[in-house]
């Protein structure tokens, strides 16, 4: 089966056509950017997949659920169990430390507390943050703060990681080194992930390129399954 599937989608905001009859296909396990000049529709693209915007027509589709026609308190907690969501300012609670951001997402599920602190560590210590741990998130620098945020969104262990422009405020190199680290801890959690990005080089991490013009599929250029550049 298909992790994720949009099926002839149309989403229209007033006068704007953000998505025209757009069809995506991502297995399991699948790592996809998707790219395209702003205006594109790829947020949109990725609301619909979240389950956080219901498309005018068409199908959403994620694992064997048909998320476009749950109603809404089904689709939030399908949202809250199977979905990871990562922005571009992570959004993290500043006045909080870095672990308390990091169980947060499991004290709204409902496990209790030294549970929770116990798996938020134990993915701090995954992406080498666990001396951090006790940072408040506003003395964390622009690439710890992000992994922080990383780590928020894999807790819950969803199926499916999405991120938009996950790397956009960080200068180049440490875009790249989180981006890099991004992507090797879904590889190996087998966690679908779809990333939004305008920079090819970020594309470049991913098993797949979904390119956007003007919301529906431009192109899909190969970009290969060999693994992380440099
Ligand atoms: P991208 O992420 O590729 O920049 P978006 O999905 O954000 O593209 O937007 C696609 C189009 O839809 C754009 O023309 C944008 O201005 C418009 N749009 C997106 N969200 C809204 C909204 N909430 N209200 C009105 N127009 C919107
Ligand atoms: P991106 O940087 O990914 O292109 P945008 O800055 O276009 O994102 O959009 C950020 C948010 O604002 C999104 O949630 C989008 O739906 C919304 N948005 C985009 N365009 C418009 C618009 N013309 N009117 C209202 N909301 C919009």
């Amino acid at each position: 089966g298909l992790a994720l599937r949009l099926d002839d989608v149309h989403v229209r905001f007033g006068d704007t056509q953000a998505l025209r009859g757009l069809s995506v296909e991502v297995g399991p396990g699948e790592v996809v950017a998707v790219t395209g000049p702003s205006g594109s529709g790829k947020s949109t693209l990725l609301l619909c997949l979240a389950g956080l915007l219901v498309p005018d027509t068409g199908r959403v589709t994620v694992g064997y659920t048909v998320v476009s026609s749950l109603p809404d308190d089904a689709r939030t907690r399908m949202r809250r169990s199977e979905i990871g969501v990562l922005f571009q300012f992570g959004e993290l609670v500043p006045e909080l430390t870095a672990v308390e951001n990091v169980l947060l997402p499991l004290l709204f599920s409902g496990i209790r507390r030294p549970v929770a602190h116990d798996r938020a560590m134990a993915w701090l210590r995954r992406l080498r943050l666990d001396d951090r741990a006790d940072e408040q998130v506003s003395g964390l620098s622009g690439g710890e703060a992000q992994r922080v945020a990383l780590a928020r969104a894999l807790v819950i262990e969803p199926t499916v990681l999405l991120a938009d422009e996950p790397t956009g405020a960080l200068d180049t190199p440490t875009g790249q080194l989180v981006m890099r680290e991004m992507v090797d801890t879904v590889r190996a959690s087998g966690t679908t992930a779809v990333i939004v990005t305008h920079e090819s080089r970020v594309a470049a991490y991913a098993d797949r390129e979904i390119h956007l013009r003007d919301g529906a599929v431009l192109g899909e250029p190969a970009v290969g399954r060999s693994g992380l550049p440099g």
